[in-house]
């Protein structure tokens, strides 16, 4: 995910005509470098068990040294490692004359290809069985191909234009992709490696609705490919709302992005054998729910406003520690907070604005937000910038040793929202009409639309320049995004006559959830620093034997005890660890979990300032 140049063409016509140009001027002493070109070929004659058949062949390879073929570790708006060679098998290679090449395996990702005629010819057969934004998933109801999941790639040939060849498993079905479409429709180009391993492609019998919206001189062509078993009228309401949501979107920027080749495409799946996802691309999102469109179109729509926002904020308001990103290791960013969390921030703003949501339903959205950001222990460790530099950790990152997360880590997507809804909160009680948007839009210009990736530093200047107040940004950053303070939330949304209180008030709590099994009671998660069961020295696992007087058997036992006591009790508590029968005091304190909820459902009086102030916020940008 490079930035590109403005206008960004189709190579294909150009190259042909230069590689042909030069070789009739230059005939056998055509330098190898002249006609570089990689062309891959996909085919699915085994799709019911999950294969592709591909061919990469690479021309123009120079002479000599070997060609270093890798499968990526890594794949855009990731930040994980996900070894993707582990799906590769049947791996065999010739040269331009067919004859076989020898393979060698430096290292895992990697077949180094020697003894080539300057053409090298790979194939292999490729396992995806997971249809969501960061793998492959090939069955007989589509080909959904996440391409760095997909694609075999060569060292030395990224800045090379690219040909794909899509044989489709089926008559009838289509590509959805923002690779460059040619006359043939099954064959699409793209500029070089980077460009490719963006743009991930559904071959499907998916529905398709489309619109344009105003560009800068010719509009852009909006594109929603659904691959869905619902009706035909759910998916006309769907796009309908998903409409809103873009122009809300442009409503905040003033534009749309540039989409290079003049086209946005949404590439969802709502069915039942996919994995819940969203990921952003440059000029398309992969959105893949379990959700139908029956009753889960407001959800799907929240990861649509999501991905589609991320057009701006992360793919061209884009963050330079990931650029440009490295297909071959983790990518790391301190910026994710913004990139991610300020994204989800808007997400659900979107719908509120578009009249998806209520006032209500989106209070009762910010819950989690508050919540999190005031009482999850992890703000003792890190801020939400090194929180961002933990996404290799935790970005969908597997591992099979337990972690500590529930108490050292928030996740940026969280907390950045919260440092989103204080920041935009904060301006508007502040600055006088200057809102979170006015910030977004200021970014824009000042670096998504130039194409010049930010720093923290950037952030924080800007933030100084639409306050006019370097002071002010100053400060904010160093308490609430490099350090690890929170806004005063009930305060501030106060003013939009949303009320911040104690979910459970006066009722205590334990601090980790239960589960029972055969009659044992476990502790089944880390227990949180400072809640009841962690003080009293119980950890995950631990099997809760006698809570009070009460013999425990089932988690309604436990419940039970606790419900009937209230904060500041202490009560003996014996529990199994490890093997050991223990006992100690479990002091009992107040549930500190926050709601947000409207002051009208409440029972509050709602001022004529508060509701001017929630208007200002939550009313809609569409068309402005
Ligand atoms: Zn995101």
């Amino acid at each position: 995910m490079v930035n590109f140049p403005d206008h960004v063409r189709p190579l294909r016509l150009s190259l042909r005509l230069a590689a042909a140009c030069l070789a009739i001027f230059l005939g056998s002493v055509l330098p190898a470098t002249a006609q570089r070109r990689v062309d891959y070929e996909v085919a699915f004659p085994n799709a019911v068990h999950h294969e592709a058949e591909i061919t990469a062949t690479f021309a123009g390879v120079p002479a000599g040294a070997p060609l270093e073929v890798r499968m990526s570790r890594s794949s855009p708006g990731r930040y994980a490692l996900h070894e993707f060679a582990k799906n590769v098998y049947n791996v065999r290679a010739v040269d331009g004359q067919g004859r076989p090449l020898e393979i060698t395996r430096p290292n895992p990702h990697q077949w180094d290809i020697a003894g080539h005629d300057g053409t090298v010819r790979l194939s292999y057969t490729l396992f995806g069985d997971r249809a969501d934004g960061t793998y492959t998933g090939i069955d007989n109801t589509h080909a959904h191909l996440n391409i760095p999941a997909t694609f075999a790639w060569a060292r030395g040939m990224e800045t090379v234009p690219v040909v794909v060849t899509f044989r489709k498993p089926a008559a009838g079905w289509r590509i959805a992709t923002q690779l460059v479409p040619t006359a043939d429709s099954s064959v699409f180009t793209a500029p070089h490696l980077q460009y490719l391993m963006d743009s991930p492609t559904e071959i499907s019998p998916f529905a398709l609705r489309s619109w344009t919206v105003p560009g800068n001189g010719t509009p852009y062509t909006i594109r929603l490919a659904v691959h869905h078993d619902g009706t035909e009228a759910e998916l006309d309401a769907y796009a309908a709302m998903a409409q809103k949501i873009v122009a809300e979107q442009i409503g905040v920027f003033g534009e749309p992005p540039a989409f290079d080749y003049g086209t946005y495409t949404f590439i969802a799946d709502y069915l039942p054998h996919v994995a819940g996802d969203g990921m952003e691309h440059r000029n398309s999102t992969i959105l893949t729910s379990t959700r139908p469109l029956a009753t889960g179109a407001v959800a799907n729509l929240g990861t649509l406003s999501h991905e589609f926002f991320h057009a701006w904020n992360v793919e061209r308001i884009r963050p330079a520690s990931l650029e440009p990103f490295d297909f071959e290791r983790e990518n790391m960013s301190g910026e994710l907070w913004f990139a991610e969390g300020f994204t989800s921030y808007y997400d659900d703003l979107f719908l509120r604005r578009a009249g998806i949501l209520s006032d209500e339903e989106y209070a009762a959205g910010l819950s989690g937000v508050v919540n999190t950001a005031v009482n999850a222990p992890g703000r003792a460790f890190f801020s939400p910038v090194e929180m961002s530099l933990q996404a290799p950790f935790v970005d969908a990152a597997v591992s099979i040793d337990p972690q500590n997360r529930r108490n050292t880590f928030i996740s940026y997507y969280t907390w950045g929202a919260a440092v989103g809804l204080g920041l935009d909160l904060t301006l508007r009680s502040r600055f006088r009409g200057i809102t979170l948007d006015d910030y977004m839009r200021a970014m824009w210009v000042a670096h998504g639309k130039p194409a010049r990736p930010y720093t923290l530093a950037d952030l924080r200047r800007v933030l100084g320049e639409v306050t006019s107040d370097t002071a002010f940004a100053n400060d904010f950053f160093s308490r609430y995004i490099e350090g690890r303070e929170t806004v005063d939330y009930e305060a501030l949304l106060a003013r939009a006559g949303f009320l911040v209180r104690k979910a459970n008030a006066g009722r205590p709590w334990l601090g980790a959830p239960l589960a029972e099994q055969e009659g044992r009671v476990t502790v089944d998660a880390g227990t949180l620093i400072g809640s009841p069961l962690y003080v009293a020295g119980l950890d995950a696992g631990d099997v809760i034997l006698r809570i009070g007087d009460t013999p425990v058997a089932t988690v309604r036992d436990v419940e039970a005890v606790i419900a009937a006591r209230a904060p500041g009790d202490t009560l003996p508590i014996e529990f199994e660890q490890r093997g050991e029968r223990k006992r100690a005091e479990l002091k009992l304190t107040e549930d500190p979990r926050l709601e947000v909820v409207t002051y009208e459902s409440a029972g509050r009086p709602v001022t004529r300032q508060m509701r001017e102030f929630r208007r200002q916020w939550l009313a809609s940008r569409a068309g402005r």
